[in-house]
């Protein structure tokens, strides 16, 4: 009798575990189910503005930086704190001639030795095969403006033989406006596309100058930070490039992201496969950044 009331009892017992564990598979794709669901209404679509237009530096942001400009500023015999051409344009006529000289001369010598960026050309082809316009402001000289148009001629970035960029400011040709950080060139810009300047992105290497020239126009930023100095500077709690009234809103260590930071960051128009910049260049950029996205 006690045998088989044990023997009752541990059949209940085994049917009553049987019972909870069945329960819990029944509950716990609930709960998951759940949780994803909330995850999934967290995690709303962030609303990405649209840009129609790009505006770049040139010197350390497109190309490789190769001026000297701590021995321009000494050779110029200008303070480091001043603003060089301003300075000189202060100088008695005898030296502002002669330093004038000597920045053709770093200039020229820069020019001899330009190197694009490393992903400058890739960066140039993604904007182009969606029809982004493109400009450039730049405190060097057209000559320099055109050594670069000469590095990315013969290439897929302006195959089709349209200016690259359009229009392309410098300190020495028309249209003349004042230099970066005035946002002057930014509304002439916006002007010439018909766009708001709130629709515009400012890619360059310099938070005092090209980020606050694109913030004093109300445009997007992006800085261009090669050696992490600038992050590297806000972490020491210095003024660097990611903190104030100059923190980009974007920040690229390397002009090979960039594209990949401005799909998820920004939208811009398809690729235009039917159009002659789409049809002619062989862009891999944007499968790998389908692909990338795909699998966040
Ligand atoms: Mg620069």
């Amino acid at each position: 009798m006690v045998v088989f009331c044990c023997w009752i009892l541990s059949l209940s017992l085994s049917f009553f575990l049987m019972l909870c564990r069945r329960a819990t598979l029944f509950v716990r794709p609930l709960t998951v189910s759940m949780r994803r669901a909330t995850a999934t209404s967290a995690q709303q679509p962030r609303r990405r503005p649209t840009i129609h237009g790009v505006v770049f530096d040139m010197d350390g942001t497109l190309t490789v930086p190769n001026l000297d400009f701590g021995e321009m500023y000494d050779r110029c015999d200008v303070s480091r704190s001043d603003d060089i051409l301003e300075a000189i344009a202060k100088k008695p006529a005898a030296e502002r001639e002669r330093a004038e000289r000597i920045i053709e001369e770093m200039e020229e010598e820069g020019r001899g030795g330009m190197e694009l960026m490393p992903g400058c050309r890739n960066l140039i082809t993604y904007l182009r095969d969606r029809a982004v316009p493109l400009a450039l402001v730049t405190r060097n000289t057209q000559r320099s403006v055109g050594r670069l148009v000469e590095l990315l001629e013969g290439t897929e970035a302006s195959s089709n033989g349209d200016a690259v960029f359009s229009p392309a400011i410098s300190r020495d040709h028309p249209p003349l406006v004042a230099p970066k950080p005035d946002p002057s060139a930014m509304f002439l810009i916006a002007s010439e596309w018909k766009v708001g300047t709130d629709e515009l992105l400012m890619v360059g290497d310099s938070p005092s100058n090209d980020v606050a020239f694109g913030k004093a126009a109300n445009a997007f930023t992006m800085l261009l930070d090669t050696g992490r100095r600038h992050r590297e500077e806000k972490e020491k709690g210095g003024g660097g490039g990611g903190g104030g009234r100059n923190s980009a809103d974007v920040v690229v260590d390397c002009l090979e992201d960039a594209p990949f930071l401005l799909a998820a960051h920004f939208t811009l128009p398809p690729p235009d496969r039917e159009g002659q910049g789409g049809a002619q260049t062989k862009d891999t950029t944007t499968e790998k950044i389908s692909s990338s996205l795909s699998q966040l």
